[in-house]
């Protein structure tokens, strides 16, 4: 991690495919042959299971809102810059939940259940697109 940011992931072996897709405009998760099961965040083993037969798998980017946050103070860089925002968890069409953050929506106009549309947050100095957030669906570019 880039000293001082606390909003850019550190990649390793295991994650760079994860990355490389999220840079490319893909979600992956990851989903067991054993019992059929996607989870999400990516982890080698099936969290359902124990089985180490999981492969990635692209998501639809689809997803409705579980649960949110507005943040209103985070003192770690660089989110004293963006606060507030709004932290969520959301249930993807294949089924894990994932934590994200929703942009582009007022706090106000949120709802349980609503359908939501991932996208992606440039990363550091601008350069790829690598963190998932998610906006209401039917709103930007899809
Ligand atoms: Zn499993």
């Amino acid at each position: 991690m880039p000293e001082g940011r606390f909003d850019l992931p550190e990649i390793d072996a295991f994650t760079r495919r994860y990355w490389d897709a999220a840079a490319e405009g893909r979600l992956l998760i990851r989903r067991c042959r054993g019992c059929g099961v996607a989870h999400h965040y990516p982890r080698e083993f099936c969290p359902h299971c124990w089985s180490d037969a999981v492969d990635w798998e692209e998501a639809s980017g689809r997803a409705t809102l579980y649960t949110w946050s507005v943040v209103h103070r985070n003192d770690l860089p660089p989110f004293a810059d963006r606060v507030p925002y709004t932290a969520a968890v959301v249930t993807l069409a294949e089924g894990p939940r994932m934590m994200t953050e929703i942009v582009d929506c007022a706090a106000s106009d949120l709802r349980v259940g609503m359908e939501l549309r991932v996208a992606f947050r440039a990363g550091a100095d601008g350069g790829a697109r690598l963190i998932p957030v998610f906006r209401v669906a039917g709103t930007g570019v899809e």
